[in-house]
């Protein structure tokens, strides 16, 4: 291992004293592949350095295991390091004890929670550095574990990455886990593309000068030219939208070219464009419409040298450097505008990260117009939505303010009905206490309690109320109920999604249950948001049994139901 990046820090600095406590707490213990366990450490530690996160972040980055796989604790980091350091380390202990179920189709919760629950960006980023050494020594570890670590590897750290802007991390883990998850489509694709790779990596060294001495003669100041083969994760995703069919995919290596200037980058399209004839409707300008993770660049797809068909990406080196870190590149640049300020209260550094976290969200939701990219931004992490775990470890999503009456009524409607109290992170707080995100939440039950009619002043979730109202209804009867005919009535909130009202009418077809009355509600931008299901009277295990149908669809991500008399 090069470790001439840590060489460099002072002697009995933060870094060299974080290194050899991690050293000492670690000592004897080795990793799956043999090698001593502060080999990981030093890895991720390089990772956070490099990426150009503070002394802080690289600090954490060496002590990150240290809390969950030694007997030092929190409070041995604190005194030693500082509450900086001890906050990061206590963010990263905390994500690696959270369990997430295989098979969740709500994975995008996970996402989210990850953020959330992180507090800072810097513990997800730390936390993305040891998912990737993770990942490239994952061949020691037995199947069971690699199978596991590569589905959360894909499902919920690649998407993450991607979200952050670090596009070349995220395609990275993507293909150190798609051997794992596709062994055979992997080995076929071996067998299929290798040469191919081949040939096309020999053309592109064939291309590079002519392009470069028709920059030059153009003015244009190239930086780098490079050839970048498609990874085989995101091949093989085409390949399935393209028939299997290699002749078919135009971007199997493509031309990467890094200038100086935005103009440049225009006047090199332009150059191209003169030398080889474009493919008509494969011009995509990402630099005057970003992607939404703040992904720009110029590409172009042409009958090059020899006919053969080539695409090629133009871009500036700040352009290039925020694809290869996303939002640790912006952190980064934040990082050395604001250093004089470096002293600075802790609490201060906090919120002015998180704030231009959020705002660099709105950025790109705002030059965007993809619907599924927007929605899956979720640009009100921090503001709208909290994320609580039960004690079993699974993460309940619920919105800011929400009670542990909201938290009883989305674990089942009987916990909710025959609530007594509630305990936060051990503690008994009041049912109208406000959650936060990362408490652990338990609800404490009586079989025979009724639920209050005042919980309806405090909680949140439409779900609590309406339960809360079926329960009580002898109290209080809305109109509507009133006037509606006998049987039960669901509300879906979903997420738009082809398919999703039919998917609705089959589950009840397959339960047996006729629909009497079935309306949808649409949002501004006329995607289905909410759909209302009437029917006649249900037995108790045949609501349940619908109910669970419901909540299984893709795309639902609430339930609520009450009786109509
Ligand atoms: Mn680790």
């Amino acid at each position: 291992m090069n470790t001439s990046w840590f060489q460099k820090y002072p002697e009995n600095g933060l870094i060299k004293r974080a290194y050899a406590f991690a050293e000492e707490a670690h000592k004897d213990v080795k990793r799956e592949s043999g090698d001593p366990y502060i080999t990981h450490s030093l890895s991720v530690a390089e990772t956070v350095h490099k990426w150009g996160l503070d002394e802080a972040s690289v600090a954490a980055a060496l002590l990150h295991d240290v809390v969950e796989d030694t007997n030092f604790t929190l409070k041995n980091i604190d005194k030693q390091f500082g509450k900086e350091v001890a906050f990061l380390v206590d963010g990263l202990t905390k994500l690696k004890k959270i369990q997430y179920p295989e098979h969740d189709p709500n994975v995008e919760t996970l996402r989210k929670f990850i953020i959330s629950f992180s507090r800072d960006l810097r513990v997800v980023i730390i936390k993305l550095a040891d998912r990737w050494h993770n990942m490239r020594t994952l061949k020691f570890l037995p199947e069971d574990r690699q199978k596991r670590i590569a589905w959360e590897t894909s499902e919920i750290y690649a998407p993450l990455a991607y979200r952050l802007g670090m596009q070349r991390l995220s395609g990275e883990l993507e293909d150190l886990a798609f051997p794992y998850f596709h062994p055979e489509e992997y080995l076929w694709l071996l067998d299929n593309v290798k040469d191919r790779y081949e040939e096309r990596e020999s053309y592109a060294r064939k291309i590079k000068p002519i392009i470069r001495k028709n920059f030059e003669r153009n003015g244009i100041k190239v930086i780098a030219i490079d050839s970048r083969a498609k990874r085989y994760s995101s091949l093989y995703k085409k390949l399935q939208r393209y028939d299997m069919d290699l002749d078919k995919i135009y971007d199997l290596v493509a031309l990467r070219i890094v200038v100086k200037t935005i103009e440049d980058c225009y006047a090199a399209l332009g150059v191209i464009h003169k030398l080889y004839p474009p493919l008509p409707g494969r011009i995509k300008d990402y630099i005057a419409r970003p992607k939404p993770n703040g992904y720009q660049s110029l590409h172009t797809t042409v009958f090059a040298l020899e006919n053969i068909i080539t695409e090629f990406q133009v871009r500036t080196a700040e352009m290039h450097e925020v694809d290869e870190l996303g939002i640790a590149a912006h952190w980064a640049y934040e990082q050395i505008k604001n250093s004089k300020r470096h002293s600075e209260q802790w609490k201060g550094v906090l919120s002015r990260k998180e704030l231009l976290w959020v705002e660099q969200l709105r950025n790109w939701q705002k030059s965007f117009s993809d619907k599924e990219l927007i929605e899956s931004i979720a640009v009100d992490f921090f503001k709208d939505r909290i994320f609580v775990i039960t004690p079993q470890n699974d993460v309940i999503d619920l919105p800011a303010g929400a009670t542990p009456v909201d938290f009883a009524y989305r674990i089942h409607s009987d916990v909710g009905n025959n609530c007594v109290g509630a305990k936060v992170n051990g503690k008994i707080v009041p049912l109208n206490y406000e959650l936060q995100s990362g408490d652990i939440v338990e609800i404490m039950t009586q079989k025979t309690k009724k639920p209050s009619e005042d919980w309806l002043r405090f909680i949140k979730t439409s779900l609590a109320r309406s339960q809360i109202k079926n329960a009580i209804k002898d109290k209080i009867k809305t109109l509507r109920e009133k006037s509606a005919p006998a049987g039960v009535e669901f509300k879906i909130v979903n997420q738009d999604r082809p398919g999703f009202l039919k998917d609705v009418t089959a589950q009840f077809d397959e339960s047996k249950i006729n629909i009497g009355y079935l309306s949808s509600e649409t949002d501004k931008r006329g995607a289905i948001s909410a759909v209302t299901v009437r029917t006649a009277p249900l037995t108790k295990s045949k609501l349940e049994q619908i109910l669970v149908k419901i909540k299984k669809i893709a795309g639902t991500k609430e339930v609520n139901y009450k009786f109509n008399r």
